[in-house]
């Protein structure tokens, strides 16, 4: 491909809109260009590293039985209305009306349209089990679209849905897509890690999450030093540790004492001279519009997605100082256990706690020896806690857990019977028997992996794409496009590598040769050849890797070999 043939419009200075390096990389190499707020065209060179993602992940699909289809992006809102969730995603589906006044959606996932077509196709054992992909795009109303790609309002997403006879036939399925998951970003060359996750109302271990290590990622997640565990804080375990007091030592009765405006964990803590971890933090949410408290220690936040789990709410948030209010009968910053009679969630880590301090319910009084069990009504704890760095890992005795920032680009889920039973997506099993079919559902943001990649690899130069994914493996700069001798060697090198399988650019343009250096490192292509009169005179190519700091000499005579064998 000759640069004049396409095009290619780099930039000099960072956008202003960008805030991450990648996204600002993607705008200055002329990747992507901006409609609106997440909407996005890819530029040639955007969508030549783009389709390499997509191949890239067809061929793993198809290599773990995969078989690909394309469902419409646009669909009717009653399979919504079908699966339950029309309202659980109504914010962030774009919805429209047909002429006729149907009401339709643009599709920000196909859980619904695969079950729907499913249940009318496989009716037999035989048919299964079977996984079928598409990559398409998906449409979400996010509320904060940002990070160019990484957050868009439309994106390409390839998902894939498994059906199995069984729950335990599914986990085949499973592994089969995981398997996939590691193979598809180790080509990609991505530094991507497989985390535990949340499952929202599922429960169990079935759900993993693949995180591209980045601080500008947006989740948050835990690794062991010690052993292989990992999960997004959103789900994330800890070992409890053990209470520096017993029972027998501080069974006092309870009492009051006076806390004239301390309000805050850190105010009671100071002015009473204790611990942060005795005081027993009470915090009121609004589960679906009526109040539940959570009770952690306080120097430990709550986890909002496991407390809303374990409540079962759909709209779940901090309550606002007038529930609060209503709840305690007290201003904010006095809530506590006793005798409040709103739901309570307590931490696992306050069982047995027998000489906490807690709120009164009442303006500037705390309560102290305070016994979990002995006062207040709480019979059974719960994992409530957010676990950051520090705690103890709960899969081994000695590691310690830390905290990461990742950017999830793929996601596989076992989704059991839950969709197939509100489509009536059955089959006859062996024994003649009507049967539920179990599903899996596995996500990769392919333009979000795309972005991931230019985010984990650059540097101040420019991008340093994968090989894999890089729109042009070799660029071939004509230091002067005047000069004959040097455009026949590139033309003909250009050929002998193309015949290679290996994607070349040819750089003819009437630049000045600072300029085609430059966008040539901007642009990241792994391999730099440069002709010029001067290496033709000695019967020699420049070439240098993109990742290393100094050119070498290679002779002309066997030169696409070399650069074969040079290519990262
Ligand atoms: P997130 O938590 O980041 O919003 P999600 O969990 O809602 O993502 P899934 O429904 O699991 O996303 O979608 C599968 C994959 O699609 C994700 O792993 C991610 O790579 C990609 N993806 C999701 N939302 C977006 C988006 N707004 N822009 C780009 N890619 C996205
Ligand atoms: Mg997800």
């Amino acid at each position: 491909m000759y640069w004049s043939n396409t095009y290619i419009s780099t930039l000099r200075d960072d956008p202003q809109e960008a805030e991450i390096p990648s996204h600002k990389l993607m705008l200055r190499a002329g990747l992507i260009r901006r409609l609106s707020g997440g909407l996005y065209t890819y530029m040639p060179m955007g969508l030549r590293a783009l389709r390499k993602v997509e191949s890239i992940v067809r061929e793993e699909m198809d290599r773990a039985g995969g078989i690909e289809v394309l469902m419409p992006a646009m669909q009717p809102r009653e399979i919504w209305e079908t699966s339950g969730r029309a309202d659980i995603l109504e914010g962030v589906m774009f919805q429209i009306t047909d002429r006729q006044d149907r009401a339709m959606v643009l599709g920000p996932t196909h859980e619904e349209v695969i079950t729907d077509l499913i249940s009318r196709e496989i009716n037999t054992y035989r048919q299964l089990p079977r996984t079928f992909y598409q990559i398409q795009t998906k449409f979400r109303d996010e509320i904060r679209p940002r990070f160019g790609l990484m957050r868009a309002k439309e994106f390409i997403m390839k998902d894939a849905y498994s059906f199995d006879v069984s729950w335990d036939a599914a986990d085949a399925s499973y592994q089969a897509m995981y398997d996939a998951y590691v193979r598809i970003f180790e080509r990609c060359g991505l530094n991507a890690r497989a985390v535990e996750a949340d499952t929202g109302a599922m429960g169990g271990n079935c759900s993993h999450e693949f995180m591209v290590l980045t601080d500008a990622g947006e989740d948050a997640i835990v690794e062991c030093a010690s052993c292989e565990y990992a999960a997004n804080t959103e789900r994330a375990e800890r070992r409890i540790p053990s209470r520096s007091t017993s029972h027998s030592e501080a069974l006092e009765p309870m009492s009051t004492v006076s806390t004239p405006n301390q309000r805050t964990i850190e105010d009671v803590s100071t002015f009473l001279d204790i611990p942060a971890e005795r005081m027993i933090k009470t915090l009121i949410f609004n589960a679906d519009g009526k109040p539940v408290a959570a009770l952690v220690p306080g120097d430990r936040d709550v986890c909002e997605q496991k407390l809303a789990q374990l409540v079962g709410a759909k709209n779940f948030e901090a309550a606002d100082e007038a529930m609060v209010k209503n709840a305690t009968g007290a201003p904010v910053g006095f809530a506590g256990p006793i005798n409040l009679d709103v739901p309570l969630f307590a931490d696992r880590s306050l069982e047995g706690l027998c000489d906490g301090i807690t709120g009164a319910n009442q303006k500037d009084l705390h309560y102290c020896n305070v016994s979990i069990e002995r006062d207040t009504t709480i019979q059974t704890f719960h994992d409530i806690v957010l676990v950051k760095s520090g705690d103890g890992c709960p899969r081994c005795d000695t590691g310690t857990l830390s905290e990461r920032r990742g950017v999830e680009v793929g996601h596989v889920f076992k989704l059991g019977t839950k969709y197939a039973e509100a489509f009536g997506a059955t089959f006859l099993d062996e024994g003649g028997d009507l049967q539920t079919l179990t599903m899996g559902c596995y996500g990769i943001g392919i333009s979000r992996t795309l972005q991931s990649a230019i985010e984990q690899c650059h540097d101040e130069n420019g991008i340093v794409w994968p090989s894999a994914l890089a729109p042009f493996q070799v660029a071939i700069l004509i230091l002067k496009n005047d000069h004959e001798a040097s455009c026949e060697a590139a033309a003909s090198l250009c050929e002998e590598l193309e015949a290679m399988g290996i994607d070349v650019i040819v750089d003819d343009r009437k630049e000045r040769p600072g300029v085609k250096f430059k966008d040539s490192d901007l642009l990241g292509f792994p391999v730099r050849v440069v002709v010029s009169e001067r290496s033709l005179a000695g019967d020699e190519f420049e070439v240098k890797l993109r990742t290393a700091s100094d050119p070498v000499m290679i002779s002309v005579a066997g030169a696409a070999n070399s650069i074969k064998d040079l290519l990262p």
